[in-house]
């Protein structure tokens, strides 16, 4: 398919801007240039901060924002095609995947919508104790200020949808840094957005030097939350250097699936196969340990290999591709060494590898848990199968990681999936269903290294606002 060019602005208080420098957005696929976006830096994410600052003095009533949220929605819906073009154009993401995140992004508005109708606090039962006798107290859900956001390249609509629109819900104005690779689709929201009647300043959209903007965010004081979704190091680092904020993380995972011996080996097979190499295994839950019980893995492998063999690996724009690219050369060249390392260490490589500038889903077997493949997020389309000999172990070894964002279980037993759903140290874990799992109004999001919060809407909108207590003396 020929690719189309989009050139896009940075959104600064209600203004389309430019800057005088560009970055480029290249197809992970081809190479080719498919847009640019100005290039901001430190004085751009300034005046941004000033802008969203200014927003917040004139409040914006629950019932407008609603009503904002909803028009988004419609109008993601309207442009749907042209938003899961700009998706697979600018992350190489297979176009069927990407129309599932354009959907995706419709429910994300559509939750937050309802969020913003119905933000409230509670009443407090003031005479339940002596001193309280005489007094009505409630509190008060008030927007926390500016909100500062960060965001990965890997779902560029949609995560970024899970913090602008939370956002516009609590009350809170924006300063938005999309991922340099992926701005494209950020911009597009953001033009949606302001169709659909955003006021100036609400939203602020900066793309440029992830250190030089972050900077910004993380000294003014009027950003009062930072909202990251991306790498371990970066996520902990920002919150290390802003102590006095609030910064959520939503961080990587080395996500494992659990194969009982009593498990319906087709149903998990299917479902294993499909989300472990699904947008080339870039999501932050994406299947890579799975631990199966001995007596049915040579059955499991059965199904499992022939699965992952059928998967059509090719151009992210033919709609029968179902693994394309990794997201630039630098990350498949590190994926293809950390699976030469694995197999050095004794690994066996059951299929896969690279093929041409592309790398086939790849299913390793017999992994040390010290290799990198098993220890870290690969963010890649490498699955590890091993043997266990028991759930115990299996709960073990899944939780042998510093990660814990989801893991899954698959078993025909009530007894082991509670006792997996009770062993597994993650925010998530998923029974008969693979770990990759999420809808958009979930609570999602990680402990240990994964995180430190939750994420959907009706969570994010807790996180992006503060309760203020009113004590009223009759
Ligand atoms: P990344 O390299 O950490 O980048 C994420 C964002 O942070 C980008 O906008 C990046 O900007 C910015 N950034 C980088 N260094 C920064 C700094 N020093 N200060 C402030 N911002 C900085 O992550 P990625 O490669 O895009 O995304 C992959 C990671 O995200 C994986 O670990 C994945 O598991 C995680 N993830 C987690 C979730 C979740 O919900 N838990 C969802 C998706 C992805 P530039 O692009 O300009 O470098």
């Amino acid at each position: 398919m020929a690719t189309t060019t989009s050139e896009r602005r940075l959104l600064i208080d209600g203004e389309w801007v430019e800057t005088g420098a560009w970055i480029e957005v290249r197809s992970p696929y081809s190479g080719e240039l498919v847009g640019r976006v100005p290039r901001a830096g430190a004085a751009e994410a300034r005046r941004a901060v000033d802008a969203a600052a200014r927003a917040l003095e004139t409040p914006l009533p629950a019932h407008e924002r609603a009503a904002i949220l909803d028009r988004v929605a419609a109008l993601l819906r309207e442009r749907h095609e042209e938003v899961a073009r700009t998706i697979c154009a600018e992350a190489g993401k297979p176009i069927r995947t990407a129309r599932v995140e354009a959907s995706r992004a419709v429910s994300t508005y559509t939750f937050a919508a309802v969020e913003a109708r119905k933000l409230a606090g509670e009443v407090i039962p003031m005479d339940a104790a002596e001193a309280g006798a005489g007094k009505l107290a409630l509190t008060l859900r008030r927007p926390i200020g500016v909100v500062g956001a960060i965001s990965p390249f890997n779902f560029p609509c949609n995560l970024v949808a899970h913090k602008l629109a939370p956002a516009l819900a609590a009350g809170c104005p924006v300063v938005l840094k999309p991922a340099s690779q992926t701005p494209l689709s950020a911009l597009l929201l953001a033009e949606l957005e302001q169709e659909a009647g955003l006021p100036q300043g609400w939203l602020n959209v900066v793309a440029g030097p992830a250190s030089e903007i972050g900077e910004v965010l993380v000294a003014d004081e009027r950003v009062r939350l930072i909202t990251f979704t991306g790498s371990s190091d970066v996520g902990w680092g920002l919150q290390e250097r802003a102590p006095r904020k609030r910064v959520k993380l939503e961080l990587g995972n080395s996500t494992p699936a659990i194969v009982a011996a009593d498990a319906d080996l087709e149903a998990a097979a299917s479902k294993l196969a499909a989300n472990a190499f699904s947008f080339a295994g870039q999501s932050c839950i994406s299947v890579q340990r799975i631990y199966v019980e001995r007596p049915v893995l040579d059955a499991f492998l059965g199904r499992f290999l022939p699965k992952v063999e059928a998967l059509v690996v090719g151009d992210p724009s033919d709609e029968a591709t179902d693994v394309g690219p990794v997201i630039d050369t630098d990350a498949r060249d590190r994926i293809l060494a950390w699976i030469e390392e694995a197999r050095a260490a004794g690994a066996r490589l059951l299929t896969g590898g690279r093929d041409g500038e592309l790398i086939r889903p790849t299913v390793l077997a017999d992994v040390p848990d010290t290799a990198k493949v098993s220890c870290e997020e690969v963010f890649g389309p490498v699955a590890i199968v091993n043997p266990v000999d028991s759930l115990a172990e299996a709960i073990e070894r899944a939780n042998g990681t510093s990660y814990g964002l989801q893991a899954g279980v698959f078993t025909s037993s009530i007894a082991t999936a509670l006792a997996a759903a009770e062993g597994l140290e993650f925010g998530g874990v998923t029974v008969n269903e693979a770990p990759t799992f999420r809808s958009d109004q979930m609570p999602y999001g990680g402990v240990k290294g994964s995180g430190n919060t939750k994420e959907g809407p009706a969570f994010a909108v807790r996180e992006m606002t503060e309760e203020r207590l009113v004590i009223v003396q009759r």
